[in-house]
């Protein structure tokens, strides 16, 4: 859909809905809005609005409706797809929910918060914190990244291996249409199969059917027990029996199990401030392990220990650092955090979010590597992720010496040469990330003409005139 150029008066008109103070026009104010984390995406807008509640949102909806003008909803802006990102054509409006962060309730004794859009996602966590519970989803962007953001991109993380995804953590939502009408839906039920589940095909919409406003998002048990190691591994195909001999010793209180190369460990302690390696091996790939109990009675660390124990008797294990305290559970979960943004320190880097099934991550690997190489030759997989969701995030750094400008122009060969074996071993050229627009013309080499079908027809349902998000996942 090409949209019109937005006239002044129209302009005045979205202002007066939010006020002038929260009418953002100025380019200086404005620049935070139209740029993201990694610097790959920036746009243009007339105006950034800032309503602070759902009767503002759908006001400004209802007459971006009735005169076809783009909104491109915005959260936290930590999205890594450029889906929070206006285009260049000037012709969208931002809308930022980040005033809006009313947390209207607290149950303790459902474990459930109803918060709005725009409280992050370290507030929902302090909040479950506060009733003695867990808010499970956690990920480097936390102290930003927000609930209509994390909820439109069912963002993933470390937890994921043993709480499931942002969708497994909300149990009802209230969203604004495209033609301003509010769906309310904040339910706390955890059974409901009463029609279409329209509260999952919201989640991971990306801001493309609606705008989230407000969500109830569910608590679990805190554990109050941890025991977390850093071990280093011979290859991946022993990081994998590591994972598959933990998973069957722990069960479900095995609730992280990260992998990275030696390669990006170095690098990490090498640059960034704070950040240490327990161990002083060469890897050549490293997994934190972390077991978590309900009753702190030493089994967490005893069941660990068994693990460890076994693995380095099979060979699967070279080298192995447990947590002596919490502090330095947070160090070790601090040097897994650091890998995305330790990457520009090494030069150019070109990345993928990609998952393919567990059993396969180290097939992937060799054959993604072999691809690499026939793109760039030199160039340095320094793959990370989630293991034990099969989630990599296949980061490739330019070879040593080579222009950057240079490698970065690869931003399309690459991608295309990695999500083709992505392709060939299952999986999915978006693991957590989303779409956005950085993907948009991948997902419909990658997905069939009947998933594309079914997402255009919902899409043309919801948002018959194109004005939510326009240009992003379809
Ligand atoms: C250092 C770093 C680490 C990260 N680690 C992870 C990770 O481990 N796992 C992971 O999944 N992601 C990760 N991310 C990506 C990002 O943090 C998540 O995608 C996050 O959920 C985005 O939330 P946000 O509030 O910043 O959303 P934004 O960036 O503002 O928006 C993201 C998308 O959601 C849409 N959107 C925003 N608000 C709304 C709303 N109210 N209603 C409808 N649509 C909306 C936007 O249009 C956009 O398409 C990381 C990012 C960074 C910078």
């Amino acid at each position: 859909v090409r949209l019109e150029t937005i006239p002044p008066s129209l302009i005045s008109r979205f202002a007066e809905i939010v006020g002038e103070a929260n009418a953002v026009t100025r380019a200086d104010e404005q620049a935070g809005y139209l740029r993201e984390w990694r610097d790959r995406y920036t746009g243009r807008t007339p105006v950034v609005l800032r309503p602070n509640s759902t009767e503002q949102v759908s006001r400004i909806l209802t007459l971006a409706h009735e005169h076809g003008v783009g909104i491109v909803p915005q959260a936290g802006n930590t999205g890594l797809v450029g889906g929070q990102i206006p285009s260049m054509d000037g012709d969208q409006i931002v809308l930022s929910v980040e005033r809006m962060t009313r947390v209207r309730d607290v149950d303790a004794v459902d474990g459930t918060i109803l918060a709005e859009a725009g409280v992050t996602l370290a507030g929902v966590q302090d909040i479950a914190e506060s009733i003695g519970r867990l808010f499970p989803l956690s990920m480097a962007s936390e102290g930003s990244a927000r609930v209509g953001g994390f909820l439109a991109t069912n963002a993933g993380g470390t937890g994921v291996l043993a709480y499931g995804n942002a969708r497994q953590q909300c149990l009802g939502l209230e969203v604004v249409l495209a033609d301003g009408r509010v769906w309310n839906d904040l339910k706390r039920l955890k059974k409901d199969n009463s029609g279409y589940d329209l509260r999952d095909l919201m989640i991971g919409s990306e801001g493309t059917l609606g705008i989230i406003t407000a969500a109830v998002l569910k608590t679990v048990t805190k554990p109050v027990d941890f025991a977390t190691a850093i071990a280093a591994v011979p290859s991946i195909d022993a990081a994998l029996a590591l994972f598959h001999a933990a998973e069957t010793a722990a069960g479900d209180t095995l609730t992280g199990f990260e992998f990275w190369t030696g390669d990006l460990q170095q690098i990490a302690t090498a640059h960034m401030a704070g950040v240490r390696a327990p161990l002083d091996h060469s890897g050549p790939w490293f997994v934190l392990i972390e077991v978590s109990e309900q009753r702190k009675d030493g089994s967490a660390r005893a069941l660990l220990r068994d693990i460890l124990d076994e693995a380095f008797s099979d060979g699967v294990v070279t080298d192995a650092a447990e947590a002596q305290s919490l502090a330095q559970r947070k160090d070790f979960w601090a040097l897994r955090e650091s890998f995305s943004e330790a990457q520009k320190h090494a030069g150019g880097s070109i990345k993928h979010d990609v998952s393919v099934p567990v059993a396969k991550v180290s097939s992937f690997l060799k054959a993604a590597s072999e691809a690499v190489q026939r793109v760039c030759p030199g160039a340095r997989p320094m793959p990370f992720g989630h293991l034990g969701d099969g989630n990599v995030h296949y980061n490739i750094t330019q070879p040593p010496g080579m222009d950057k400008a240079t490698f970065l122009a690869l931003w399309e060969a690459m991608p295309r040469a990695v999500h083709d074996v992505v392709a060939q071993f299952d999986g999915s050229i978006s693991a957590e990330h989303g779409i956005g627009q950085m993907k948009r013309d991948e997902l419909v080499r990658y997905r069939c003409d009947v998933s594309m079908d079914i997402m255009r027809s919902i899409k043309r349902a919801l948002d018959p005139k194109g004005i939510l998000n326009p240009g992003k996942v379809l």
